[in-house]
């Protein structure tokens, strides 16, 4: 067979993207199927963005995902979007159909994944208690709600923002989504099936942050995940852990949406634990 030394190529745009450690996974991924594709990191600045973009057609690239500041940026450069990435309203991950720029979003899909099969949890019919309404939260509220959960209570610091996003999905899906301000302590209800904390309290460098919340009423099978993923062990999880609560880390809906991303770039199922694998290691946990 003759040789061929030319990669497909797919990668990220943001600033900054030293750290951003998608890459390994997905290259552990490539290795592991006979793939001869690379995923590279490009610091990209808000301004050259269009660029960028541009550069996906004159590469030939199959694909890239966008991750901070430019998820909502993109939208203006490219030709279509998920119905998924139009309720949320941010795009993760773009691929290439017959020359066309599609826009979609990854993040909320390997939520409800990671969830599924890792914690082996359906969210259909579930209670759902869940911090934050940034784009992470938009994108796992989108899919929660997408998912069957038969109740989505919001709580956020800023009332503006969490009532918008209540508002946008609440028009978009009809789903049973409501808001309450978060004032104080909040006391996690024992209604609540699954607790989530979609904020960046407890991102490095502030690891010793803790979600301001009550999880003494919380019933014993009550699921608490965190989309903090750096570190995987937060406060909140360490918390619920000394309760007897069952807990998802952020590794897990970080993997996932990168192994939905690698089907929707190369049309095949990765091996998914290579890539845990490989991200584990990175990251020394
Ligand atoms: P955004 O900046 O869009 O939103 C941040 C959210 O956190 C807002 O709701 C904000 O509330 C809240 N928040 C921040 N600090 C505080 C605080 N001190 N007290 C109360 N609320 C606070 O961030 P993203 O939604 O993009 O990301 C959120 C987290 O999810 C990050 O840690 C990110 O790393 C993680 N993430 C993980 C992924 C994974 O694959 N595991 C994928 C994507 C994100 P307010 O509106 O009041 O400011």
């Amino acid at each position: 067979m003759a040789a061929n030394y030319q990669h497909e190529l797919v990668g990220v745009f943001g600033q900054p993207v030293a750290e951003n450690p998608t890459g390994v996974m997905q290259e552990a991924g490539f290795a592991a199927a006979g793939l001869n594709w690379r995923y590279l990191n490009f610091e990209v600045a808000p301004e050259k963005l269009g660029d960028a973009m541009k550069a996906l057609h004159t590469f030939g690239m199959r694909g890239i995902n966008l991750t901070i500041p430019h998820k909502v940026a993109v939208i203006d450069y490219l030709d279509e979007l998920s119905p998924e990435a139009k309720t949320i309203g941010a795009v993760n991950t773009v691929r290439i159909e017959n020359g066309k720029l599609i826009g979609e979003n990854t993040d909320g899909k390997g939520f409800v994944r990671g969830m599924r099969q890792d914690s082996g949890i359906d969210p259909a019919g579930k209670r759902v208690v869940m911090l934050g309404a940034g784009g992470a939260a938009r994108a796992v509220a989108t899919e929660l709600i997408l998912a069957g959960v038969s109740d989505l209570l919001v709580v956020n610091r800023s009332t503006d923002r969490g009532e918008k996003m209540v508002g946008d999905l609440k028009a978009s899906t009809a789903g049973p989504i409501r808001f309450q301000a978060w004032q104080g302590t909040f006391e996690v209800p024992e209604s609540a099936d699954l607790f989530v904390n979609c904020t960046s309290i407890g991102l490095f460098p502030d690891v010793n942050a803790m979600p301001n919340v009550d999880l003494s009423r919380a019933q014993p099978n009550m699921l608490v995940v965190d989309a903090v993923f750096n570190p995987p062990q937060t406060k909140l999880l360490t918390a619920a852990k000394e309760r007897g609560l069952p807990t998802l880390d952020g590794l897990s809906m970080l993997v996932y949406q990168g192994v939905i991303a690698f089907q929707m770039w190369t049309g095949q199922d990765p091996d998914e634990a290579a890539m845990k694998r490989a991200l584990r290691e990175a990251l020394g946990v």
